[in-house]
């Protein structure tokens, strides 16, 4: 075994350089990027739907899809008006800067203002690696429990934003809103979060005035 921690260390150093550099072609090229991390079904395309018809007008906006398999959310997000890239990871479980970098092959950057990453859905090994984009979001959703901070610490430790999404179901289900922030506050202490449904359209506008913002100071 004593083999194996060098050569994580390996692959994660090379991948931090990778980021770098996707991050500096980013900034070469004035957009503002954020990395939508999330369990499977949390809403990451809702969301990506949603941002593009509150600001699809405003913004020129891209979208790279990171999945398993299939473009159905690449193809969501171009009916949605986006420039839409999918990455089929072939059975990886999480985006890396390598496979971003290969996607901004497909994208001429200086066109859009806002770059939006769909991460494969997934909790656990996308928070280990960086890709270069300038903040890093993580949704969780009301129906996945109230118990996830304590399962996925390092998740939610290594995000800057979080989003409460599917407070619309919150009547149904026995989400427990104070445990689930106690646990948020504890590894995130003051951890920027917007509640929200991405069906409803409750509560984000703070997370598109968030967007705003953040282009605003990035330009
Ligand atoms: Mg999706
Ligand atoms: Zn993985």
């Amino acid at each position: 075994m004593p083999k194996k921690v060098p050569v994580v260390e390996k692959i994660h150093k090379v991948n931090d350089q990778l980021a770098l550099e996707n991050r500096a072609k980013l900034d070469e090229a004035g957009v503002f990027s954020v990395n939508l991390m999330a369990s499977p079904g949390a809403g990451k395309t809702s969301l990506i739907e949603r941002t593009l018809k509150t600001l699809g007008d405003e913004y020129n906006i891209a979208v790279i899809d990171g999945d398993l398999a299939s473009s159905i959310d690449a193809d969501r997000a171009a009916a949605a008006g986006a420039t839409a890239v999918q990455i089929n990871t072939g059975g990886s479980c999480h985006l890396d800067a390598h496979m971003l970098r290969n996607a901004f092959a497909e994208l001429d950057l200086k066109k859009f203002d806002l770059l939006l990453v769909e991460n494969v859905g997934n909790l656990v090994c996308p928070s280990g690696f960086q890709l270069g984009t300038h903040k890093n979001v993580l949704i969780a959703s009301t129906p996945e429990g109230d118990d996830k901070p304590y399962k996925y610490p390092k998740m939610y430790q290594n995000v800057d934003v979080l989003i409460i999404n599917k407070t619309d179901l919150l009547s149904l289900l026995s989400f427990d809103m104070e445990y689930f922030t106690k646990g948020v506050e504890i590894l995130s202490p003051g951890l920027t979060t917007f509640p929200l449904s991405c069906q409803t359209g409750d509560g984000f506008d703070a997370w598109i005035d968030w967007l705003d913002t953040q282009m605003m100071s990035d330009e």
